[in-house]
């Protein structure tokens, strides 16, 4: 069939024998499953780190790219995860990929991500420590999030620090004429994460958007905000607005700012359950 209009062709081809391949290719390990996926034992595949950049002062970029030609493409606000064998122990942690975001079309076959370092954590600084050419080892994807949630008229996003990966992914899933309110929490604007590129995403987007950057440490900021401090309901209510339309709320975050953020959306804003979406591991 010819896709008018796209110069694209597509071709349909159809098994002479509706039964399983016998003799084509080797499954990969732990592929040649026929159960439920959520049964299935979590799978790790080999990427090597083809780009690492730093991002921030404590956030770095890693673009990796698939070992064995096997291609993933994570499906908006899902994560995976990186595992580390520290002191003869196997520690996992959960990123998001940004490559929804970042626009790098390679079909599955890289991953990119946005890491911030913790000095004193078990995992990250020892991804700190690989550099271009090493090997990590990246499990199947996983999450509860689904594109048919942002099928509403206005989307609140709620973000601080590294929760902005899970947005990041999700913004380029959200219809035009849906409006979206970013509001990214940060300590100060040294800390904002491809801060340009979501400017340059919402530049592109009408129907009044708004990505705003709430500073917890203005004094120390290079850039002042209109809004300041960390979430409460006084800073929420100069935000959100609309009580009766279709509406979500995405939030994701460290435990204490996951908690308070969901508890005033219900309580002062009469958010119900199914409105809000936690990005959680
Ligand atoms: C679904 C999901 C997606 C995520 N996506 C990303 C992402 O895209 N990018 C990203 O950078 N991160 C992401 N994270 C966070 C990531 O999984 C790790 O938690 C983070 O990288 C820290 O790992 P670590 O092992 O280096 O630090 P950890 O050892 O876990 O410690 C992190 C910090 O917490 C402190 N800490 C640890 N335990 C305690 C405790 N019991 N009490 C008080 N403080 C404690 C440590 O001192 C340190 O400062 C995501 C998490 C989830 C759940």
């Amino acid at each position: 069939m010819k896709l008018s209009g796209q110069g694209k062709l597509e071709l349909g081809l159809v098994k002479n024998v509706a039964a399983r391949w016998q003799s084509l290719g080797v499954p990969q390990s732990d592929h040649n499953w026929f159960g439920f996926v959520k049964d299935m034992k979590v799978s790790y595949r080999k990427y090597r780190i083809e780009v690492k950049e730093k991002v921030t002062h404590d956030t770095i970029y890693l673009q990796l790219a698939s070992l064995n030609n096997s291609h993933m493409i994570v499906p908006p606000g899902q994560h995976i995860h990186i595992k580390q064998i520290l002191e003869g122990m196997e520690i996992t942690r959960s990123y998001t990929p940004v490559t929804n975001f970042s626009g790098l079309n390679e079909n599955g076959r890289r991953l990119e991500f946005l890491i911030k370092i913790y000095k004193d954590g078990a995992v990250t600084p020892v991804i700190d420590q690989l550099n271009k050419g090493d090997e990590m080892e990246i499990s199947d994807y996983t999450g509860d999030f689904t594109t048919e949630k942002l099928e509403t008229s206005t989307i609140y996003l709620l973000a601080a620090g590294t929760g902005i990966t899970p947005m990041m992914s999700i913004l380029p899933e959200i219809s035009s004429s849906t409006k979206i309110y970013l509001l990214n929490f940060n300590k100060t604007s040294q800390d904002v994460m491809w801060k340009q590129r979501l400017e340059h995403f919402f530049a592109k987007r009408e129907n009044s958007c708004q990505f705003i950057n709430i500073y917890s440490e203005e004094n120390m900021s290079s850039e002042k905000s209109e809004y300041t401090g960390r979430i409460s309901k006084d800073l929420l209510t100069k935000i959100v607005t609309s009580q009766n339309d279709p509406r979500l709320a995405c939030i994701c975050g460290p435990k204490g700012f996951v908690s308070t953020a969901e508890r005033l959306l219900k309580d002062d804003f009469k958010f119900s359950s199914d409105q809000i979406h936690l990005f959680q591991g």
